[in-house]
């Protein structure tokens, strides 16, 4: 059976989260320059049940249920995120409700916000405890350029569902920009983030970068010191969404040795992609990604990128001590 959840994986902004995937492998609003998953291959917005409610409730179910109280403890969050736009799923709302029964851990759902303008969608969030919306232009032509959005969308109806959102919403809210080299951290683009963001009271701003290879390989990461100082720019709740390294170091006893090599051993073999990898184990494309991680930090693997997709290769001991 196909699983919808996978983790509890390290999250940057989440601590360890149980991620749950609403739709088919990339079905989402957006094809964005620097999404981690590949290339959009569904690109929509039409909501439906892509899939099964049931499915997904029974999943959680029985993953927490095994779970004894001292593990439990480890979830710091149950997030609706995966493998596209969460939102698009038309069953998410009853979802949400029906996880707040289960547990009482936190529920935060990932939304790039596009459909936020849409009141159904707004109504159906209602319920979560955190809602981490990421909005990475602050003007029309450069959320083309970064989002690539279905042809229907428009980017000033997205500015005004979150305004929407932020007054009918009463629990927390994130923001999340991914700021790219060159293309959306000019003084003037920050200036006028600084304006949209004045005027939606966000509990958050959480500044990120390029740091995991990008679907598109002109999306380049800023330097810490230009986050700094986008970061005193914007001012008020704005932080900078800190380093993967330390929150991997305390986490590494949540990975399981046996998947790092499996997913090494795939690796060895031959260059292989994030889906190869993904198939061949039938693990979560998320949950490989940190794996993949760990390794790359670990210098155990490269990337190379060849006719627009990412294969990672293995990198040999001491090949580098030699020279
Ligand atoms: S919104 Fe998220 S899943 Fe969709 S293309 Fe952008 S980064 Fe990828």
């Amino acid at each position: 059976m196909k699983k919808h959840i996978y983790g509890p994986v390290p999250s940057r902004r989440l601590g360890f989260s149980l991620g749950v995937d609403l739709v088919s492998y990339k079905t989402c609003s957006f094809d964005c320059i620097y999404c981690q998953l590949g290339r959009t291959t569904n690109k929509t917005i039409e909501r439906k049940e892509y899939v099964k409610k049931d499915k997904v409730l029974a999943q959680i179910e029985q993953e927490i249920s095994k779970r004894p109280a001292s593990e439990k403890q480890k979830i710091d969050y149950i997030t609706l995120a995966g493998s596209g736009e969460p939102t698009l799923n038309s069953t998410i709302g009853k979802i949400i409700k029906e996880i707040k029964k289960l547990t009482e851990i936190p529920l935060a759902v990932l939304t790039n916000g596009s459909l936020l303008y849409n009141e159904e969608v707004r109504r159906d969030l209602l319920s979560a405890d955190l809602v981490l919306p990421s909005l990475d232009a602050a003007d029309s032509e450069t959320f083309q350029t970064i989002n690539c959005p279905h042809r229907s969308l428009d980017f000033s109806k997205i500015i005004q569902g979150l305004k929407d959102f932020r007054r009918e919403f009463k629990g927390l809210i994130w923001l999340e920009i991914m700021f790219i080299k060159d293309i959306n951290d000019s003084l003037k683009e920050i200036e006028l983030f600084k304006s949209i963001i004045s005027g939606i009271e966000f509990d958050k701003i959480q500044l990120n970068t390029v740091i995991r290879p990008p679907s598109v390989k002109s999306a380049f990461p800023l330097d810490i010191d230009k986050l700094k100082e986008i970061k005193d720019t914007l001012g008020k709740n704005c932080e900078i969404i800190p380093d993967f390294r330390g929150l991997q170091k305390e986490a590494q006893d949540i990975y399981s040795e046996d998947i790092k090599s499996q997913i090494l051993e795939i690796i060895k073999r031959r260059p292989v992609t994030l889906s190869d990898i993904s198939t061949s184990l039938g693990i979560h494309r998320n949950e490989v990604i940190k794996y993949l991680s760990i390794l790359e930090m670990k210098d155990e693997i490269e990337i190379y990128r060849y006719e627009d997709l990412q294969y990672y290769e293995y990198k040999r001991a001491g090949l580098n001590d030699e020279i």
